[in-house]
């Protein structure tokens, strides 16, 4: 494991060009040992830096996790955590004057609601850790990500499927024997990637992309100087896969990894991880260093990021121009990154559950991952929370209805009213649609999306209204501002929510809803935007009573 790349070697640049490179690319990090914007500290990184004072602001006034220097306790307002209680705990202590504030999605929603301290997350938040958690802010240093990791695993199942039947083994021990490794130098790249292609194996992400195709694509690129980046910026509401996966098997997250560098020809690869997740990142860099010990990888370099709060550096490149030092904010395309990604190199870029896919098909064969589905190719790790009663991580075949998840999750608590099949961009489904397959063409037949699979599970208690301006919030808070549909639209539609009620007098009006949609799925630049009105017009479509002014609102 190494720091910080100077990728650039081969290059012509100039040294002057190198170094202000570099000196970019590490600027989060610098603004994060700075404890964040505080005053002056843009001006002495800008001199220490040599970059303009304005770049360090603007970079560290984009992330949440930088953005401000006071200590604060966040508790997460995400649709899982609501449910539990969260906003009205934020209330109550916002009441009794503790230096509280929401945030967005932990990916802790199998133990909602969760609460961040600095950077670590705690569980099942309740008044008493709250006030726990205040009190520790005058007296405890401030926490780091790896100071106090957080170790809590959340529920996982099945438990004890035979090797064969599981891609994943979510209950087994990590296995740091080097065979998928060995299996994939005899295949050669080609023959990796044609396996890849037998098993049908997409995106896990939540774009579905055939994964040999990237592979191919960055395989013919002409610029020898590659890169392989690892998306573990899990920050959808409703999944936490990733965090299980580093947590428990971060010995397929490397292989993966080192399969993938050698198959396309690339030396150096990027790990992006969440700022919040400190356990994962201690197991992750343990994993690195047990196939170092033991002789594996001697020629890649495994280089760990860590995120500083931006819900859309999870697009693939935001999350490059973050890994660039720069303000996370999506690219145009093309160039798409397998051409022009990372530093300008080709770079193949995947999801954590995408990439541990990977040992299990060049070990078993890409046929046998594929038969692991049901009508789409494949095992997928299902995320529950919401009203059930063991929500957590589902290896389950790719295509079970939301009944056989919500059998495998312990079982409903209360009535189905509607569930969110995949985050908050897949919207809301009715109830009526619990026997639909959960796989990607099924769901986009209604309109609707498997995402990442986070599927939060609403009983017959949810106020749909509430659960769609939660979303709403989300995506309003987490636009990056790029592009204006995104930027107003995202503002426009929570605020037409609230006007219903005459919160909002004057403010903009429902029936706008279907044009502003338009513009934000036409006009936005990347997916946040294209698919923010989701939550809300799918909600108006399955659940119009919800919407209907309240008695004693003027309503607009
Ligand atoms: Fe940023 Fe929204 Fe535009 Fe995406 S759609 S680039 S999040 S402003």
């Amino acid at each position: 494991m190494s720091g910080e790349s100077n990728g650039r070697s081969d290059s012509p640049a100039s040294a002057l060009a190198e170094r202000r490179r570099l000196a970019q690319a590490t600027l989060p990090e610098r603004l994060q040992a700075a404890g964040g914007l505080t005053q002056g500290v843009a001006r002495k990184i800008s001199r220490e830096s040599g970059l303009p004072e304005a770049t360090v602001q603007g970079v560290g006034s984009f992330y949440h996790l930088l953005a401000r220097s006071d200590r604060r306790i966040r508790v997460c307002t995400g649709l899982s955590c609501a449910l539990a209680g969260a906003t009205e705990q934020l209330a109550r202590a916002e009441s009794l004057g503790l230096p509280v504030e929401g945030t967005s999605c932990l990916a802790a929603c199998d133990v909602a609601p969760a609460v961040l301290e600095d950077r670590q997350v705690h569980p099942h938040c309740d008044e008493t850790l709250l006030s726990e958690l205040a009190s520790r802010l005058e007296t405890a240093p401030q926490q780091t990500m790896t100071a106090e990791a957080q170790h809590w695993r959340g529920h996982v199942g099945p438990q004890g499927s035979p090797p064969q039947q599981s891609a994943f083994g979510l209950d087994r021990e990590p296995d740091f024997s080097g065979r998928a490794y060995r299996a994939a130098a005899d295949l050669g790249s080609a023959g990796v990637i044609e396996q890849l292609e037998a098993a049908g194996l997409q995106g896990r992400g939540g774009a579905g992309f055939p994964a040999h195709i990237k592979w191919s694509a960055v395989l013919e690129q002409r610029d020898l100087m590659r890169y392989v980046v690892l998306n573990a910026d899990e920050g959808e509401p409703g999944t936490f896969k990733d965090r299980e996966l580093l947590l428990r098997r971060p010995d397929l997250v490397i292989e993966g990894l080192a399969i993938a560098a050698s198959a396309i020809g690339a030396r150096e690869i990027y790990l992006y991880l969440r700022g919040e997740f400190g356990g994962p990142w201690q197991s992750t860099v343990a994993a690195i260093e047990r196939f170092e010990t033991a002789g594996y990888f001697p020629e890649l370099s495994f280089r760990m990021h860590a995120g500083q709060g931006a819900y859309i550096c999870g697009e693939e490149s935001a999350m490059l121009e973050a890994l660039e030092g720069r303000r996370g904010m999506p690219r145009h395309r093309p160039p798409l990154p397998v051409e022009r990604g990372l530093f300008g190199r080709p770079t193949l870029v995947h999801n954590v559950e995408t990439i541990a896919a990977v040992p299990y098909i060049v070990e078993r064969g890409g046929a046998a991952f594929r038969e692991l589905g049901r009508g789409e190719a494949g095992p997928k790790l299902y995320c529950v929370s919401g009203h059930v009663r063991q929500p957590g991580t589902y290896e389950l075949p790719l295509g079970v209805t939301l009944d056989e998840l919500i059998e495998a999750a312990g079982g409903l608590v209360g009535e189905l009213k509607a569930f969110s099949p995949g985050g908050a961009s897949s919207g809301f489904l009715p109830a009526s649609e619990r026997t639909r397959p959960l796989d990607f063409g099924s769901l986009a037949e209604v309109g609707s999306m498997l995402g990442s699979a986070g599927v939060v599970v609403l009983n017959q208690s949810a106020d749909m209204r509430e659960a769609a301006l939660c979303q709403l919030d989300f995506f309003q808070q987490e636009s990056c501002g790029q592009c204006a549909p995104c930027r107003i639209g995202t503002r426009y539609l929570h605020e037409a929510v609230l006007g219903l009620d005459g919160e909002n007098p004057g403010g903009p009006r429902l029936e706008l809803v279907d044009d502003v949609s338009w513009q934000l799925r036409e006009g936005s630049i990347c997916g946040l935007g294209q698919t923010a009105p989701l939550p809300l017009t799918s909600a108006l479509k399955h659940f119009p009573e919800a919407f209907r002014p309240r008695d004693g609102a003027g309503g607009s």
